[in-house]
């Protein structure tokens, strides 16, 4: 064996990252694998010409409320955030307000009268067909149920996309979406932030703890894990091999089985990893020489369905005095990451659609990163993958092989996922360690 820890984590994205940082603090000597040359994972920072670049729009849910400030005060931080603007649809030539509370869905002009009374109907079926009791339906299963005008099915799309980052109503968990309108009524007033000074931030304070009880080995891809007795033994990497006596797994499940020999996984578990499917989108972020507009919240647009943000307008140390720092998203299905004629010309789209939102912007724009992103959330919040049915923080077969990651069963969408999945995985490999 080349050496080894108490705890050898594969992955240096937010789930491994947070797990890692955790457990070295809590006195395990960690070691993290990152077959990247840098860390983040889907995360990743970048600084480039005074601008700090996140891959694509990355906010929070619940501030100081929400897991990534559970996290960073775990670790021993102090977080803090910004609150973006109030969101608004972009529709038609023109802004509309986002409503995002109740009494804004009242006044509302993006539903007529009779669609409002409609979503009364829509809440009474929810409340009637209660998913988690009756079982998970799609919320075009609930908008079909209620014959909702199309205004009111564009609205409740672009809240599924806000709230679960998934678009498509007939794939969208209504579990998923009545979990998130819990958690909004427990914080109403704080349901989105962007952590102050950027994700940097954030990773630098997870180093630090890591590198305080073990280390981060960077460009060293786990080829496979190792089991002896039923145990997960240690991983194998450029040949060498490192032991250890608790492993946690945060990648992507997609990729799980790529290092995992099936046999060591239940065939549910096996059949999870075969067939999650992610979301899928394509990414432009965009430095401007000057400013275009001080709109600071999330745009929104129906459709196709895109959102946006001016994101130094949240937090202006990201971008250098007097400019700007834009990002936007359009999500694409899945079933068609592989066209490449498509997804050009999605990006094409999406251009000219921030043109029509910003005027100006391209004249004012200094540099874009144009990125296709096949796996935005690597789990979609649909019927089917709900956060009981992803897969579990622990392996029921091989007791000190643990999961983390965005795929797992932690609460909440995308980021978060991976956050409280960590969160969990620390204290179970604490645990686990004890015996
Ligand atoms: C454009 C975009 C916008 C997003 N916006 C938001 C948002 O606004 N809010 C939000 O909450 N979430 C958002 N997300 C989702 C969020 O980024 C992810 O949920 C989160 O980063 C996932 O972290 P993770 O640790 O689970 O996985 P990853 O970030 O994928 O990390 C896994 C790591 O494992 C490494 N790895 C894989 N295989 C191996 C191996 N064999 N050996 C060693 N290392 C390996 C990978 O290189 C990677 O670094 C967005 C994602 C994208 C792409």
């Amino acid at each position: 064996m080349a050496g080894g820890a108490e705890v050898i984590v594969i992955g240096a994205g937010l789930g491994g990252m947070s797990a890692g940082a955790l457990l070295a603090r809590s006195g395990r000597e960690t070691i993290v694998f990152e077959r990247a040359s840098f860390i983040g994972g889907r995360l990743h920072v970048v600084v480039k010409d005074g601008f700090t670049l996140d891959y694509g729009i990355h906010m929070s849910r619940f501030h100081k409320r929400g897991k990534l400030a559970e996290v960073m005060r775990a670790a021993g931080g102090r977080p803090s955030f910004l609150s973006p603007g109030p969101p608004e649809v972009f529709k038609d030539g023109k802004f509309f307000p986002f409503p995002s509370a109740p009494a804004e869905l009242i006044k509302t002009e993006l539903l007529s009268p009779l669609s409002k009374l409609s979503l009364l109907k829509l809440l009474a079926w929810t409340a009637f067909n209660n998913p988690d009791r009756a079982g998970d339906a799609s919320l075009a299963d609930a908008l079909s149920g209620i014959d909702a005008p199309d205004d009111l099915s564009e609205l409740c799309a672009l809240l599924a996309s806000t709230a679960l980052a998934n678009p498509y109503p007939e794939l969208a968990s209504m579990k998923e979406l009545k979990k998130f309108l819990e958690q909004l009524l427990k914080n109403p007033f704080e349901p989105v932030g962007y952590i102050k000074g950027g994700w940097n931030g954030f990773f630098d304070l997870m180093k630090k703890n890591i590198e305080s009880n073990g280390k981060i080995l960077t460009r060293r891809k786990v080829e496979r894990v190792i089991f002896s007795k039923g145990r997960a033994a240690g991983v194998e990497s450029d040949g060498e091999k490192f032991e250890c006596d608790a492993l946690v797994c945060a990648v992507p499940f997609q990729d799980a089985l790529k290092i995992i020999d099936a046999k060591h996984m239940s065939p549910p578990l096996v059949e999870y990893a075969k067939r999650v499917e992610p979301t899928c989108g394509v990414v432009v972020d965009f430095a401007l020489s000057r400013p275009v507009s001080d709109k600071s919240g999330l745009i929104l647009t129906p459709d196709p369905v895109t959102m946006g943000c001016l994101i130094s307008n949240v937090d202006p140390s990201l971008a250098p005095q007097g400019k700007q720092l834009g990002t936007w998203l359009q999500f694409i299905p899945a079933s068609r990451a592989d066209e490449k004629e498509f997804v050009k010309k999605t990006q094409k789209e999406l251009l000219d659609l921030i043109g029509r939102a910003l005027p100006g912007v391209w004249d004012a724009c200094e540099w874009k990163r144009e990125l296709f992103t096949p796996v935005v959330d690597g789990a979609m919040l649909k019927v089917g993958q709900t956060w009981n049915e992803r897969a579990p923080l622990v392996s029921p077969e091989v007791h000190n092989l643990f999961f983390a990651g965005d795929t797992t069963c932690g609460v909440g969408a995308g980021g978060d996922i991976a956050l409280d999945s960590a969160l969990r995985v620390s204290k179970l490999v604490r645990k686990y360690l004890r015996k």
